[in-house]
Parts: structure tokens; sequence; C-alpha cells
């Protein structure tokens, strides 16, 4: 039996339809927190249960029978420890033939904030004796355009200043995830997973050719983009972590080396502009 934890969020979702592509629905499980939001897949003769990283009985009861999982990193970030703790225990507690987690690049080396409870886990994971694949996940595509209009509007600002983002869409991690899961990779294997990336300047130039505009890009001090982040509406506590990965963009933490991706994926990764592009021309 496939597992997929997090099916009910974005990347989860996504993992679980690619896997439909592949395996047949009964040999499916999807399960998440707000497992409401799953009823058509259900309907499709999916498994699902819920499963809280927070909630050990729901773990057992979810990882019953897994064979392949699936392990997507929780978003409560400075929770994520004893919430990840509790799936690693679940899990060693079945007969689980291969765990792929979705972590974070470089996952042992980066200093960046958000790597500490990536590291932990994988750490976990290898204590555990189970055996897993490393799915080292770059920045979504996806993150950069939350606001694509306000960047044609006002400019861009960011910290990261000439630092790339390796970054690819969630539709292509998700489907490099079930390649692991489906033959693509063996045990130990540790993936650094991007796609051909760009700097902060080069994608609000991207975003103003499309847009007819020019969309400067500002580089802030750490201090002064997390304030800038305050005042779009973000709480403190994760305007500053959000500014802390752009201090580690800038130093190089987001970039990934080699070709994992589009090895997985049989083709190269979805070029970034036709997403960037996309959104640019509706934000116009
Ligand atoms: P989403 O926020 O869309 O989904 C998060 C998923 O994690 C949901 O299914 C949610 O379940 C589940 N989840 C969170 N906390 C718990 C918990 N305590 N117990 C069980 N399930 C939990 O994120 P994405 O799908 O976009 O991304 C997947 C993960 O990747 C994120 O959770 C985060 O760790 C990481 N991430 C990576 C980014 C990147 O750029 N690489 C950007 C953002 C996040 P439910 O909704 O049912 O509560």
């Amino acid at each position: 039996m496939y597992v997929v934890t997090g099916a009910t969020g974005a990347l989860g979702r996504l993992a679980v339809d690619a896997l439909l592509e592949r395996v047949p629905a009964d040999e499916v499980r999807a399960t998440g927190r707000r497992v409401e939001t799953l009823d058509d897949l259900a309907a499709r003769g999916v498994d699902v249960r819920r499963a809280d990283y927070d909630d050990p009985a729901t773990l057992t009861a979810a990882f019953a029978g897994a064979t392949r999982v699936l392990f997507v990193s929780g978003s409560e970030v400075g929770a994520r420890v004893p919430q990840h703790r509790a799936v690693v225990d679940a899990l060693t507690a079945t007969d689980v033939e291969l765990v792929a987690y979705t972590s974070i690049l470089h996952a042992q080396t980066s200093d960046m904030v958000l790597a500490r409870e990536h590291a932990a886990t994988e750490r976990m994971l290898s204590d555990a004796g189970l055996p897993h694949v490393l799915l080292r996940n770059g920045w979504y595509v996806e993150n950069f355009l939350a606001d694509v209009a306000g960047d044609v509007e006002r400019g861009m600002v960011g910290a990261s200043g000439a630092g790339r983002f390796d970054a690819a869409t969630r539709e292509d991690y998700a489907r490099a995830a079930v390649a692991t899961l489906t033959g693509g990779a063996v045990a130990g294997d540790v993936l650094e997973l991007g796609g051909p990336g760009f700097t902060r300047a080069e994608l609000a130039a991207e975003i103003g050719r499309v847009a007819g505009r020019d969309v400067p890009y500002t580089d802030l001090t750490v201090a002064a983009y997390t304030e800038a982040l305050v005042r779009a509406g973000l709480a403190e506590p994760f305007a500053a972590v959000l500014a802390d990965s752009d201090r580690g963009a800038a130093a190089g933490w987001l970039t990934a080396p080699g070709d994992d991706l589009a090895r997985l994926l049989g083709r190269p990764a979805t070029p970034w502009t036709g997403v960037v592009d996309a959104a640019a021309r509706e934000a116009a």
C-alpha cells in the first residue's frame, strides 16, 4: 500500500494524483488532518485516513500495511521535531519498504533556520534504521507568485542579493516524489531537487518584460525585509523565517547541484518562465 501524508495539502494532493496515473486506486492511501477535503479521492477508491502528527494513534492506523510512504513535512514551523518524531516512531512499527521524506536543499549543511527541523528529521529517519530516500526540495516557483500584481505595481523587494533560487513547480516535485516511490530511487538516495533557477533581479525583470513595465528589484537588509513582510501582513516570526531564507539564498543554500530532478522526471524541469509569465500576464 502506497501512503501519502499531507495529501490534504498542495504538494501531497499533486503526488496522489500523479500516483493514481501509475498504480490502482486500491493501492493508494491518502492521509492528512482535513480528510473531508478528500471525498473525491475516496469516491475513486482511494483509502482516505486521518493522520495527525500530534496524535500517534492516528498515525498507527494511517501506516498499517504501508509499504511505500511519501512523508510530507508538516507546515507548522517550530513544532515539527516532535511531530516528525511521532511519524518516524509510527513508521518504525511497520514493515515499510521505503519512506520518501520531503526535506530541504543541503539540509545537513545549510545554516537556514528552516533547515534545522529537516536536518533533525533526516537524522531521526537514519537513526531509526528506516529504509528512506531524502527528497531535498528547493523552493517552489509558486512561492514567488503570491503578489505578482504588487510586484508590477511597486517593484520587488527581498534580501537574497545575487543568490539563486533553483526553484521548481510543486507539480514537478510531486512527480519526482512519486518516481522515487515507484522504482526511481533506492533506500539511501539523497536527492537535491530543483530546476534551472533565477535571482530575484532576474525574476523581477521577467515579470516586467511580460507586464510591459519596469519592475525593479530592491535588495534590503534581512531586518528591513522582515519589516516589509510584516507590513504586508505576515506574522513577525514567519516573516523572520522567510527573510532568513532569503539570506540563505544569498549564501547559496537554495541552489540545487546536479540534475536529480530532471533525472527523476525523465525530462527537463518545467521552465520557471512559463509559470511566472502566466502570472505576470494576469497581473498586468
Ligand atoms: P501545504 O501547506 O499546502 O500542506 C501542508 C500539509 O501538511 C497539509 O496536508 C497538512 O494537513 C499537513 N500537515 C501539517 N501539519 C500537520 C500535522 N500536524 N499532522 C498531519 N498533517 C499535517 O504545503 P505544501 O503542500 O505546499 O508543501 C508541503 C510541505 O513542504 C509543507 O508542509 C512544508 O513542510 C514544506 N514547504 C516547502 C516549501 C518549498 O518552497 N519547498 C514551501 C512551503 C512549505 P492538513 O491541511 O490536513 O492540516
